[in-house]
């Protein structure tokens, strides 16, 4: 476990540091103990080309819910040749029909917190045992996301948490992808800002002058499926 100085000695660092440096110094430090975590929006294409850059080939864990969208699914399979990802699809032991059997039907309608827990946290947290430090695609200009560090140390999973791209800006993400001719979400040319499930309750095009996660769980007050609450 790192001590909050060094957490903070690395932050002062890492701030004016490129995001490329700080996922080479991870890669350095942590080796085959480090895990990236995606969900293949435009943050994680960032990520994942600049390890490409790198050349390395750490593992890459993805939350599989049995719910995502064709076009993600298409999108997975696409960056996953195009990078020769070390990919993990992570997914609950609990297919969606079993869920529907146990819970009802449309369980996400209902109470989107524990559907989230099921299918996206549990799996998560069981995937990310014994790794020493994994990568996420967090950003400070995302609504609820302004303070977050570059690296911290996540009580939860007791392992290093990093976000490269934590001062990075939506338009300079867009402007890596259109510059590196990078693939994305074809919904993102639809009006979806953030893409998580299918259901129309968890991901729903951005509302106009709405942040870049208005659609998600838009009957709810939930803004977070859990994975990054208890860092
Ligand atoms: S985003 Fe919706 S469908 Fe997906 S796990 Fe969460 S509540 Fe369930």
């Amino acid at each position: 476990m790192m001590t909050t100085a060094e957490l903070d000695r690395l932050n002062q660092q890492f701030e004016r540091q490129s995001p490329k440096n700080i996922l080479r110094w991870a890669l350095d430090t942590y080796g085959e103990s480090l895990a990236i975590v995606t969900s293949f929006q435009p943050s994680g294409m960032v990520i994942l080309h600049l390890l490409s850059e790198l050349k390395a080939r750490p593992t890459v864990f993805t939350v599989d819910t049995g719910l995502l969208f064709p076009e993600t699914y298409a999108l997975m399979d696409e960056v996953e040749a195009r990078f020769n990802l070390n990919l993990v699809r992570v997914r609950t032991g609990l297919s969606v029909a079993q869920q529907a059997q146990q819970f009802g039907d449309a369980l996400w309608e209902r109470d989107s917190g524990q559907c989230c827990q099921i299918r996206k946290v549990a799996p998560l947290d069981d995937a990310l045992h014994g790794y020493g430090a994994w990568v996420t695609g967090l950003r400070r200009d995302q609504p609820g996301r302004a303070s977050t560090p570059v690296i911290q140390w996540d009580k939860k999973h007791d392992m290093l948490k990093l976000s490269p791209l934590a001062m990075w800006d939506e338009s300079a993400v867009w402007a890596h992808i259109h510059g590196y001719e990078l693939p994305y979400n074809a919904l993102h040319d639809r009006g979806y800002a953030s893409i998580g499930c299918r259901p129309e309750v968890c991901t729903a095009p951005t509302s106009v002058g709405g942040d870049s996660r208005s659609g998600r769980w838009v009957n709810s007050a939930k803004t977070e499926c859990g994975i990054h609450l208890s860092a």
